[in-house]
């Protein structure tokens, strides 16, 4: 909801100012769309954009040096990205949008929980028509050095595509000496192994790295995050059929 979007986007306007300016960095180069034009053609023809806060509840998920957990990271983001779908006038569904997650009496275990709760976001993904799922995490190693972002993309239409876009345009953003390369998902993610959809998962960063960890607790940070993962998201779906001057 775009009135929604700017709610949440007034704590942050120095933040999104910047960020719409990363996000028609990547548009403009492309030579064949407008931020504006993007903002115009957006609502009726893009595809509904499906964000996906990892864990959250009884799954914290990684955590960082201090403490702080990867589902509040990957929510933070997840919410950025959200103001920024809203201000383009990209419809938006979110898997999560607290800490806190509803779980049914039935689950008894932490188990039986996230598993109910994976099933729960499975079935809202798969019910969208025309969505594309972008699933936000935090890497960890047990050795403090690696650092950078990295997307793995699922085995659907376009994944692989998006999944490579996206990596590049997050290299470029945030970790321009990196060598990692864009991966197929492992099988044993359970939401990318099921979602119907075009699908990709972000590791925005290491949270086992301390100088990565610090950046991807700030504001800034998470919204540089979200705004390449926007502007790919702009960016690969103005190709093509869409004749976009
Ligand atoms: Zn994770």
């Amino acid at each position: 909801m775009v009135v929604f979007a700017f709610i949440r986007i007034r704590d942050w306007l120095p933040l999104a100012l910047a960020a719409m300016l990363i996000v028609a960095c990547f548009l403009i180069p492309a030579g064949d769309i407008t931020v504006e034009s993007a903002v115009a053609e957006a609502a009726l023809e893009w595809p509904v954009l499906i964000i996906d806060a990892g864990h959250g509840g009884e799954d914290g998920g990684a955590s960082a040096p201090g403490g702080t957990l990867e589902s509040s990271i990957n929510l933070a983001v997840a919410q950025k990205l959200d103001a920024l779908a809203g201000l383009f006038g990209v419809e938006t569904v979110m898997t999560r949008e607290s800490e806190a997650i509803d779980y049914p009496a039935e689950a008894e275990t932490t188990a039986q929980r996230k598993r109910a709760d994976q099933s729960e976001r499975l079935e809202l993904i798969n019910s969208v028509p025309n969505g594309v799922l972008v699933s936000i995490h935090q890497n960890f190693y047990p050795d403090s050095r690696p650092s950078g972002p990295q997307v793995f993309y699922a085995d659907t239409a376009e994944s692989a595509e998006l999944g490579e876009l996206t990596h590049a345009n997050l290299l470029s953003a945030l970790a321009p000496s990196s060598r990692r390369v864009a991966a197929p998902v492992s099988d044993d993610i359970y939401l990318m192994r099921e979602a119907r959809c075009t699908a990709i998962l972000a590791e925005c960063g290491f949270l086992s790295n301390p100088e990565e960890s610090a950046l991807l607790e700030t504001d800034e940070y998470q919204m540089k995050i979200a705004s390449v993962l926007m502007a790919s998201y702009l960016q690969f779906f103005s190709r093509g059929d869409k004749t976009v001057t």
